[in-house]
Order: C-alpha cells, then sequence, then structure tokens
C-alpha cells in the first residue's frame, strides 16, 4: 500500500502572503494566499490524491467509499484538517463552536485546533484568551471595544506550539507562519477584524452574539505535557494527545523508523528535505509535502533531515 500523497488546495485571504511560495515553493496563484489545505476532506477546499491507485481520487470520498483506509473508523466525515498559514497581515480576532453547538447551528463539526509555529518576524504576537471574568463581563468589553483590556497577546518564536480548544479566543498576527492541525471545520465567529476593509470598501462580517454564546469564560490557559522521545539522532516529540487529535513533531535526522500509532497518519514536512520509505518504496519529500498514511502502512522510515508535523485521529 502506497502513502497517499496530496495536491495543495490554496486559499486566498485577506490577510494573506507569498511565503507558500517564497518558503514552501508552491506554485501559488497570487500573493494573497492566506492558506493551503494541505489534508482536506473539507467541502470547501478538499484534498485529491496524486499518486498510486487511488490517483485523482478525493478524499471525502475514500472517506465514504474506502473505510478501510481509514481501519474502519467511524465518522460522517474525515474528521481532520491539516493546514499552513501564512499571516502577512493579522487574522481577525475570533473563537470557534464545539461539537455541540456547531452541529447545532452550522451543520458541521466544532473546531479545537492547534498551532505549530512554522517562523515568526521578531515582536510577533499572537491573541490567546481574554480577560472578561463573566459572560456578562464579555459582551460589555466585547460592546464597548475595550480590545486591549479583553484581549490577551502573547509573543511568539519559531518552534511553539499552541492548543486552541474550541471556546478559546484567539487570533494569528502578522509575520507568523503556523501548521494548524484541526478538527474538519470552517465555522468561524469573528468577535474583531480591526475595522479592516476590503477592495471594495467592505468590511467582514462579525458574529457578536454567537462569540458570546461559545467563548469559554473565565479562559483557560491549557497546559502542555510535551514530551520527547530520542531515537539515534533523531527524535519525536509528542505535543498533544486529545479527543480529537494527537500530534507529533518528526525531527529527522539522518533515519527514523517508525509503526503505526493510530488508524492512520497525517504527515506534512514543514522544513527540510528528505524520503519517506514504504515497503522498499522511496518518495521524496520537501518543505510542504502532504500525505496521508493509511491503516495498511504499519511501518516506515523516514530519512534525511527535516522537520514533519504528524497527526493521528482522536477517540471521538
Ligand atoms: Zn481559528
Amino acid at each position: 500500500m502506497e502513502p497517499l500523497f496530496l495536491k495543495p488546495v490554496f486559499q486566498e485571504k485577506i490577510w494573506g502572503g507569498n511565503q507558500l511560495h517564497t518558503v514552501f515553493g508552491f506554485d501559488i496563484p497570487n500573493d494573497k494566499i492566506g492558506e493551503d489545505w494541505a489534508i482536506s476532506g473539507h467541502p470547501h477546499g478538499v484534498s485529491i490524491v496524486e499518486n498510486g491507485p487511488y490517483k485523482g481520487w478525493k478524499v471525502s470520498d475514500l472517506w465514504n467509499e474506502h473505510r478501510e483506509l481509514f481501519d474502519n473508523a467511524e465518522g460522517d466525515v474525515f474528521p481532520l484538517l491539516t493546514k499552513i498559514l501564512d499571516a502577512e497581515d493579522d487574522l481577525s480576532v475570533q473563537v470557534h463552536p464545539d461539537d455541540s453547538y456547531g452541529l447545532k447551528h452550522e451543520g458541521e463539526l466544532g473546531k479545537t485546533e492547534c498551532w505549530y509555529i512554522i517562523n515568526a518576524k521578531p515582536g510577533s504576537e499572537i491573541v490567546y484568551g481574554h480577560n472578561a471574568k463573566n459572560r456578562d463581563e464579555l459582551a460589555e468589553m466585547i460592546k464597548d471595544e475595550r480590545w486591549d483590556d479583553l484581549l490577551r497577546h502573547v509573543p511568539v518564536k519559531k518552534g511553539d506550539f499552541f492548543y486552541v480548544p474550541s471556546g478559546t479566543i484567539h487570533a494569528i498576527g502578522k509575520g507568523i507562519m503556523i501548521l494548524e492541525t484541526q478538527q474538519s471545520s470552517d465555522t468561524t465567529y469573528r468577535v474583531y477584524d480591526y475595522d479592516r476593509k476590503d477592495d471594495q470598501g467592505n468590511t467582514r462580517e462579525l458574529h457578536i452574539q454567537q462569540s458570546v454564546d461559545v467563548t469559554t469564560v473565565p479562559a483557560i490557559s491549557p497546559e502542555l505535557e510535551v514530551s520527547e522521545s530520542k531515537k539515534g539522532d533523531s527524535s519525536v516529540i509528542t505535543y498533544l494527545k486529545t479527543d480529537f487529535f494527537n500530534v507529533y513533531e518528526w525531527d529527522v535526522v539522518g533515519e527514523l523508523s517508525l509503526k503505526k500509532a493510530g488508524d492512520y497518519t497525517l504527515v506534512t514536512v514543514v522544513e527540510g528535505y528528505g524520503n519517506l520509505i514504504v515497503d522498499g518504496q522511496s518518495y521524496e519529500m520537501k518543505p510542504g509535502t502532504s500525505c496521508i498514511l493509511p491503516a495498511q502502512v504499519t511501518e516506515w522510515t523516514v530519512e534525511g533531515e527535516m522537520k514533519i508535523i504528524a497527526s493521528t485521529p482522536g477517540t471521538k
């Protein structure tokens, strides 16, 4: 069984830039590309397989018709979405619903997400959490636009990792590239968009009531229990194990042999070059290369000098 290599899907954004070309070498259609949907079964940008017997298939169709590739996992939709984001400008301050609110009001999953910081310009920061003590105070601070009082800012640097459960008010700041592992959802409630206007002079829609409804109050700051296991010169860092996904960094120096640790594995190279070897067959890996290792791929080797972010589905 071969890895399923996937064609990138580019999304133009008001805050996007050109680093998916300059850093990742992708042939992007313009210099306002904010997101590469690297591994997606979501209808707003579904990945298509580029190689092997499933060449041309959409990930969502494989999920529906070849569930054995995913170890016959349950669920109506392929549950994960991996993106690479280039924030040339600030993203809106936003919050996402949990599954019960998302399914009831939007007809799709909620969105818990997490970020690996690929790079960040000096002085870059994110919005991560808020200072309101209760829901009334949250609503009041938003209404009065007391952003400096409400929003918590956190400085970031390359290699940092953040867990962003549904209900967390957050924003990625300008100058930051991230790899995002998230639930397969495209529901965003915008709290504040810096009063920005697009080329036509329009502002983007805000979703104040939904934001107040779904925000966790008071804010919680999740503690990460990051662990690292050395294998020769390489290492495997475990960032997160949650109901939704488990997320790892494979820091490859030389050769790293691994065994399947979930129903299937999502793989994206964030830095460096090398090869992925499955059943004696070698596949070239470079920045931005993404694939799914289906259930039937039970062991593999990565070689070269690369940083890879990998994820497996959680228990939900
Ligand atoms: Zn978000």
